[in-house]
């Protein structure tokens, strides 16, 4: 594989059946300019996006991305995308992945200033090796996120819940966290409650039940840690979605930021706080993680 491959899809109708959307793609160099600058995905960040991990050219829980590109479009009002034809871009693009991790990404834009159509665009590169941080876990400082546990329901123009573009809000909060001596963040909502890491969702371990935020705090229901729940509970334990006050996140007896290309990364402490790591568990949810999933 090149260092990325690049698919340009032209999108059709969701209710469009064709047994062949082969014709609908359009291969680029992903090295070259591809996007028109009118594009509002760069200028205003509307558009919607997921990154699917690959594992030896297997892409993971395609259904489920798919299932949430399908909600984010419909949360910001863009065309919804047809399951059949991305399902196909995207065996495409994980056929040119590498052995080992990749990471295939989807893109979905409103498309081109006074333009007609959305723009849609899928790439695959080699995924960054984040064995060192799966094995060694990350230092994470709260951060508040400005808005209440309750808000995704009556301001539903924030998006909240999406996955969209607009990652400029999450890549600050990381930044905060590092000139703060941490690794990672995890986001609290105004009135104190737990909601998510900014590129992760959060698991926290209390005794044999494990919970995490409920996705209608405004936060993005994570592929993978639905995975972890059918996992933990086909293990005999409890799973549970929860308020979770923050008060609580130091009491944990172990937590996990788990994402699709990261995986399964167990947290050290919070705001200075040490936590317990369980070793044995992060090493069993990550080789569950990179087993192939559909
Ligand atoms: N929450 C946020 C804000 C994210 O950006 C992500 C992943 O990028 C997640 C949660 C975890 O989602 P997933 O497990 O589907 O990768």
């Amino acid at each position: 594989m090149p260092q990325r491959f690049a698919l340009i899809i032209d999108p059709v109708e969701a209710s469009e059946e064709r047994a062949d959307f082969s014709g609908t793609f359009t291969v680029v160099d992903a090295a070259a300019p591809a996007l028109s600058v009118g594009e509002l995905s760069t200028q205003r960040g509307d558009g919607v996006f997921e990154s699917i991990g690959v594992i030896d050219g297997h892409a993971q829980e395609v259904v489920p991305h798919l299932e949430r590109l399908a909600n984010s479009a419909r949360i910001c009002d863009l065309p919804v995308p047809n399951q059949e034809q991305w399902r196909q871009a995207v065996a495409v693009a994980a056929a040119e992945c590498p052995a080992g991790e990749a990471v295939i990404k989807l893109i979905l834009s409103r498309g081109v200033e006074h333009g007609p159509t959305p723009t849609a665009w899928v790439t695959a590169a080699p995924a960054s090796d984040f064995s060192n941080v799966r094995a060694n876990g990350v230092k994470v400082v709260t951060l508040d996120r400005g808005h209440p546990l309750d808000v995704a329901e009556r301001a539903p123009w924030l998006l909240l819940g999406a996955k969209t573009l607009s990652y400029a809000v999450n890549m600050a909060a990381l930044r905060e966290a590092n000139r703060r001596g941490a690794d990672d963040a995890v986001f609290l909502s105004s009135d104190g409650y737990v909601l998510e890491a900014p590129t992760a969702s959060l698991i926290l371990r209390f005794g044999d039940r494990f919970v995490t935020p409920a996705p209608t705090g405004g936060i993005l229901h994570g592929t993978t840690q639905l995975s972890v729940y059918d996992y933990l509970s086909g293990r005999g334990f409890d799973t549970g979605y929860d308020r979770i006050p923050a008060s609580d996140l130091p009491r944990a007896e172990a937590a996990w930021l788990v994402s699709s290309i990261r995986l399964a990364v167990p947290v050290t402490a919070v705001d200075g706080t040490s936590l317990r790591v369980d070793h044995g568990l992060t090493t069993e949810l990550n080789g569950y993680l990179l087993s192939p999933r559909n």
